[in-house]
């Protein structure tokens, strides 16, 4: 009997997977996220995950950046608290501790706009380390996997605890996995190796976006348009994981309902903007659970 590997999942089957909100639940009920983006000149993506967690759900939100970033962050997002980076204002040097991370966060994001700075790779390290002895889950995305790629190399993966989310788009997959492909099967074995192996959950983003969880299967998404190859998309994908894993969904969950409600909020804002006019910060608005 051939297994069955590929799946593409209706929009009525991921829709299912949303929890309704309580009625006798408070924030408490819906996690607290701490989300870890920006570094000098790149505030916007931390703004941009930082909403659109905020628009997905989550109970309260913490924004670990850099101090010179404060101000902006505040201002554009006062339902946030925050968290500065005490010693450098240009990028992340946190010496992350397990009193800053235990039982204060269910969840973790990682990645949008942090750069690629060989301090801040330490401080990842150090913060991967921590989810994986507090069991706290994690979405990797954006310049944290150019990190992993770039200064960890192909034993990149034994740092990153299992289960975690990993967000690339194909030229941070194909550092990642640091082979190139000949056809899109040959991409989509790289894809499910990289799952199988490690135990992750990783999205490997784009028109369909294809999602391999650590059993080897692999979801396509049905949802999004070419209006969301935008600057900023993916920081907000990153946001909504963050949140749905903060609310106590799985990461197999977490993943297939953060990339179709993206997907969905791109298409609202493709009706009312247009595909060439909308930007990132239109996906956020259009955020609907
Ligand atoms: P990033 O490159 O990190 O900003 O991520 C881009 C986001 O936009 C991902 O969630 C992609 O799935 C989505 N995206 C980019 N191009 C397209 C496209 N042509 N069709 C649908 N979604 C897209
Ligand atoms: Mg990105």
């Amino acid at each position: 009997k051939a297994e069955v590997v590929f799946f593409y999942s209706t929009p009525q089957e991921v829709e299912k997977l949303i929890k309704p909100r309580a009625k006798f639940s408070h924030k408490g009920t819906y996690g607290h996220a701490l989300l870890i983006a920006g570094s000098y000149g790149m505030m916007g993506a931390a703004i941009l995950s930082a909403r659109a967690c905020m628009r997905s759900g989550v109970g309260k939100l913490t924004v670990h950046s850099i101090s010179s970033g404060l101000p902006i962050l505040q201002t554009v997002l006062p339902e946030a608290m925050y968290w500065e980076v005490l010693n450098d204002d240009k990028f992340l040097t946190t010496d992350f501790k397990i009193e800053d991370l235990n039982s204060r966060f269910q969840a973790v994001g990682v990645g949008p706009g942090i750069g690629v700075y060989e301090e801040t790779g330490i401080s990842l390290i150090k913060l991967c380390r921590l989810c994986k002895e507090l069991v706290i889950p994690m979405v990797l995305d954006a310049d944290a996997l150019n990190i992993f790629a770039s200064q960890f190399g192909d034993d990149f993966t034994n740092e990153i605890p299992e289960n975690s989310i990993l967000t690339p788009h194909p030229k941070e997959f194909r550092n990642l996995v640091n082979q190139s492909w000949n056809n899109d099967y040959e991409k989509l074995e790289l894809l499910r190796k990289l799952a199988i192996q490690n135990k992750l959950i990783v999205c490997l983003k784009g028109a369909n976006t294809a999602i391999a969880l650590p059993n080897g299967t692999i979801h396509f998404n049905s949802s999004g348009n070419a209006g969301m190859a935008t600057a900023g998309s993916g920081d907000v994908l990153t946001g909504i994981i963050t949140a749905l894993l903060a609310q106590g969904y799985s990461p197999d969950e977490a993943a297939i309902l953060g990339v179709y409600m993206h997907g969905k909020a791109g298409d609202i804002a493709a009706e009312k903007f247009g595909m060439t006019s909308m930007i990132a910060s239109d996906i956020i608005e259009n955020i609907r659970f």
